[in-house]
């Protein structure tokens, strides 16, 4: 069972962030920990905007998520999708499935569909919000709860860093928050469907996403940007 204090922790967490920093945003994937999010804002914290980033490229059962989501709680979250030209651009040069070709042209897949829509969505927010735990990757054990994003030039929050996977499974199934399907078949960290694959038991939670490249490249840049404390 999951500890009464831990929600309560972060109700309060939400709470006081919201009122220092507002307009205060959820950036979310349908990930677990952004549906968690997602229950906790709607239920005690509806001030907090939720929003998410549609590439596109996107597994169905993602879009069946999405779709649930819309069905149990209302039209709530704001959908950014990439800018049209820059998109046909990078196709028509590149084909469809660039990003398998190098790094480099998987990061510009990137920067269309994900990063400069993420521009869009925070324009004019106070700071924004993200379901990142630490013990996700290599690449998060150094997050804090409070960091300043350098290339937006505001605060990102990450209320759940300490929770554990378990921990999230538990809100989940307690309070029967609506997930993505594919993590009944072996997928724990799900992004875009060409870019995702299932991960054997052992396996890292992110050894699924990017699994063609290293680890140490593995973010597709809504988190890679420096972020610092700043108080
Ligand atoms: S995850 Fe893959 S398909 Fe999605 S934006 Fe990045 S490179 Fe493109």
């Amino acid at each position: 069972m999951l500890a009464e204090q831990k929600i309560e922790t972060l109700i309060e967490f939400l709470r006081d962030t919201v009122a220092e920093y507002h307009p205060l945003a959820l950036a979310s994937s349908f990930s677990i920990e952004d549906m968690v999010l997602t229950d906790v804002i709607l239920s005690h914290v509806p001030q907090i905007e939720i929003f998410t980033l549609d590439t596109g490229r996107l597994p169905g059962e993602t879009y069946d998520l999405m779709q649930h989501v819309r069905e149990r709680y209302g039209n709530v979250v704001r959908v950014y999708t990439p800018a049209t030209a820059s998109l046909e651009n990078f196709v028509n040069e590149h084909g469809p499935n660039a990003f398998y070709h190098s790094v480099e042209l998987r990061k510009r897949c990137c920067q269309i569909r994900k990063l400069e829509p993420l521009a869009r969505a925070l324009a004019g927010k106070a700071g924004w919000i993200t379901g990142l735990r630490r013990e996700q990757s290599v690449t998060r054990q150094g997050i804090e709860a409070r960091e300043w994003d350098e290339l937006h030039g505001i605060y990102k929050f990450n209320p759940l860093l300490d929770w554990s996977e378990q921990d999230v499974w538990a809100y989940i199934r307690r309070f029967e928050v609506p997930y993505n399907k594919l993590h009944d078949q072996g997928y724990p960290s799900i992004g875009c469907a060409p870019c995702t694959r299932a991960v054997s038991v052992g396996e890292d939670i992110r050894a699924g996403r990017w699994w063609w490249e290293n680890p140490e490249s593995k973010e597709c840049g809504l988190h890679a940007a420096r972020l610092v404390n700043k108080d």
